[in-house]
């Protein structure tokens, strides 16, 4: 990479409040050119507090719909209407919450002819790179968290089960972090890790078993960092145990609120 960055980890607790951290947010900052992958509670606060430049913030991306990754996107298109953001943003989401999405932020006062910058609200496309600025390229791929609920809702809501993880390739030396978002099984990242190395792996840890992960990564995949993230109740007190985890190809680091890592 030829540009300074950092991913930092906003919340990493799963879908339960809890003592040990906010909901889903993890902020990737380029050289002062910041993008947003999932916006749980209470993201915006959260920026705040840190003194973040809410201008700096040049997309958001929601990977699914379930409260603790999209709870804080209100409160954060809010927070930039009230400190008089100007710079566009792109808020994308999964197809079949665009126009929810953007009826439930007019019903919050948060329409364009409010804002005092333009907020484009734009799905997500997976198979594709479907977002690059800068030097930043972000992919998604589909993954099936949300098929479990397929059954029980029918043909009753227009839900689409949709949810997605991100493949995002920085700088000229195409520096590649995969974001797990919500997964049902890490052979779920499959298409995106046998696309060749990855230098840092975000995975989350509620839908998951680490150390059957881990040891997936050693035989199927060139994965050099893993964070480990998105923790239920059950891991309280218990990342001792995550931190001593191992696998032979790389590193394991159990995120916490506020951690910040830099990329080389
Ligand atoms: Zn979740």
């Amino acid at each position: 990479m030829n540009v300074s960055a950092t991913i930092q980890m906003l919340g990493t607790a799963s879908g339960l409040p809890c003592l040990e951290g906010f909901q889903t947010s993890c902020l990737l900052d380029m050289d002062g050119d910041a993008y947003l992958f999932d916006a749980g509670e209470p993201c915006a606060a959260t920026l705040y507090r840190r003194e973040m430049d809410f201008n700096t913030i040049r997309a958001v991306f929601i990977s699914h719909m379930h409260a603790d990754h999209f709870s804080g996107v209100p409160m954060l298109v809010q927070t930039m209407q009230l400190l008089g953001r100007t710079s566009p943003l792109k808020l994308f989401v999964p197809p079949e919450a665009v126009l929810a999405v953007t009826n439930l932020l007019a019903a919050q006062y948060l329409m364009n002819e409010l804002l005092p910058y333009e907020l484009e609200v734009l799905p997500i496309e997976a198979g594709k790179r479907f977002f690059a600025d800068k030097s930043i390229e972000v992919k998604a791929l589909a993954n099936p968290h949300l098929a479990v609920f397929k059954e029980k809702i029918g043909q009753k809501y227009p839900n689409r089960m949709e949810s997605f993880s991100f493949l995002i390739t920085l700088g000229s030396r195409k520096t590649k972090i995969l974001y797990s978002g919500d997964i049902r099984n890490i052979d779920n990242l499959d298409p995106f890790l046998a696309e060749g190395i990855v230098d840092v792996l975000v995975l989350e840890c509620a839908h998951i078993k680490p150390e059957e992960t881990l040891q997936y990564l050693d035989r199927n995949a060139e994965v050099r960092e893993v964070i480990l993230t998105h923790f239920g109740p059950s891991w309280a007190g218990r990342k001792t145990e995550l931190a001593n985890m191992e696998y032979s190809s790389g590193k394991v680091r159990v995120a916490a609120d506020g951690l910040c890592v830099a990329l080389s």
